[in-house]
């Protein structure tokens, strides 16, 4: 099912209307039987902590390296996306769309994780980090300066 739409909702004011944008012209060139979906916006801390335990202290296997606080979901400046191939949801980035999605998002000033330096590449993630990085939110989700999904924010 697709819940992109309901997903950019999650994402910071000063975000939804840019993702919006950035995932309709994603879908409009993209061709007939291929189009992107958001699989993923806002993540609260918790939904992350619980995420980090798995396969650490809680059962199954291990599924991020990132802890709360510092992915750019928890303050709901990143999305996942896939591509939806003939009705079939699809995470190849190696398909051929991949990258026309990538592209068109990064031209509206995401930042891909494809994209990461070192040997982790986050292939569905993009995230808009207005100049800040996670430690600086962090900080301001610490002071209660940063509130997710409120027009109460300093970015
Ligand atoms: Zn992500």
């Amino acid at each position: 099912m697709d819940n992109s739409i309901a997903q950019i909702q999650t994402l910071h004011p000063r975000l939804r209307q840019i993702a919006l944008q950035a995932y309709q012209e994603a879908v409009k060139n993209t061709p007939a039987g291929v189009h992107p979906i958001i699989t993923e916006g806002y993540r609260s801390f918790a939904e992350s902590d619980k995420l980090y335990a798995q396969g650490r202290t809680a059962p199954g296997a291990i599924v991020t390296n990132a802890q709360s606080g510092s992915s750019y979901h928890n303050y709901g400046l990143a999305i996942d996306f896939a591509l939806v191939v003939d009705g079939q949801t699809n995470w190849d980035e190696h398909h051929p769309n991949w990258m026309t999605v990538v592209n068109i998002f990064k031209k509206h000033g995401f930042t891909w994780g494809g994209d990461f330096a070192g040997s982790f590449k986050d292939y569905p993630h993009l995230e808009m980090r207005f100049g800040y990085n996670w430690r600086d939110l962090l900080a301001l989700h610490n002071t209660n300066q940063f509130i997710p999904r409120t027009t109460y924010v300093r970015i």
